[in-house]
């Protein structure tokens, strides 16, 4: 009973993003009829990055809200946007990339391969995590707004160049339903597709990738890890310096020493690690 528990806690997590994906992904009816919903909930941001032009989306993606607000030729302050990032970053910081973001729960699947070679530290990794700062404020920010045509209007750079969740829940499905649309792929279909393949195989061998590198929403919320009102707290008095919790961060975290840093994800294996107990998941005292 006590391991089945145990298993059960250990799941949750995936239960909860897989839930969190179909609720966000609810109509079912665009992915064989090759289209995508259109209606009021298209208004409303959905926390994780989750495209737009997926056929079964029901709210739009904040990153690809924050480009169509910023390469606008009636360009005007993203109120909702930032309002919306403000929100979510400083209630749960990287908590959301952690449960709530459809890309994420992929890689997480893609790691339990288990013939896999687990790798857990890549070459420079310490100058690869900040790749993520420069696409959020290359391709999200300065490029959508500056890079325009001759009557103002700019591109979804971020969409349109890099991100593979796109590729992988938008264009694929739609592409499958829609054959005179498989006769229009291009050069940046090909572009794409080479990003998400190398993506998914590179998620087998090193964990989240994606969120690790370039991922701009993780690069957003990651910033109020520090100061998100849910956060980690760590009791000295408790921690004996034993590692486990390193051990068992997926992302080679050392949460003893920094519980808030913007590379954690939340995802709680550390705190279940810890034996003392020290690790604490709460609100900031
Ligand atoms: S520090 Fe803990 S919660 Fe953060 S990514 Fe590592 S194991 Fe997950
Ligand atoms: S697992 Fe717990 S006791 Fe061990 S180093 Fe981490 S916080 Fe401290």
């Amino acid at each position: 009973m006590g391991k089945l528990f145990s298993r059960l806690r250990r799941n949750a997590r995936t239960a909860i993003q897989m839930v969190f994906f179909a609720l966000s992904n609810g109509y079912a009816a665009g992915f064989w009829r090759g289209n995508i919903y259109k209606g009021p909930g298209k208004f409303v941001c959905v926390p994780g990055l989750n495209c737009y032009s997926c056929p079964g989306a029901l709210g739009a993606c904040p990153i690809g809200a924050l480009q169509a607000v910023l390469s606008s030729r009636e360009y005007k302050f993203a109120f909702y946007v930032t309002g919306f990032f403000l929100l979510f970053g400083a209630l749960l910081g990287r908590l959301v990339c952690g449960f709530l973001c459809p890309f994420g729960l992929v890689q997480d699947l893609l790691y339990k391969i288990p013939f896999a070679r687990k790798v857990a530290r890549v070459p420079g990794d310490r100058f690869l995590r900040y790749v993520k700062y420069f696409i959020l404020a290359g391709f999200v920010i300065l490029l959508p707004l500056f890079a325009v045509d001759i009557i103002g209007q700019g591109q979804p750079w971020f969409c349109k160049y890099v991100c593979p969740s796109g590729t992988l829940f938008a264009g694929v499905p739609l592409l499958a339903a829609n054959p005179p649309l498989r006769e229009a792929l291009g050069w940046l279909f090909t572009w794409k597709a080479a990003i998400l393949a190398s993506l998914l195989l590179l998620s087998a061998f090193v964990y989240r990738p994606f969120c690790r590198y370039l991922c701009p929403l993780g690069a957003i919320y990651g910033l109020f890890n520090p100061v998100a009102i849910y956060r980690f707290q760590v009791d000295q008095d408790k921690c004996v310096a034993c590692g486990k919790c390193r051990q068992a961060c997926k992302l080679n975290l050392a949460v003893n020493k920094t519980p808030n840093s913007a590379e954690c994800i939340r995802c709680g294996d550390c705190l279940r690690a810890c034996p003392t107990g020290a690790v604490r998941w709460g609100k900031r005292r």
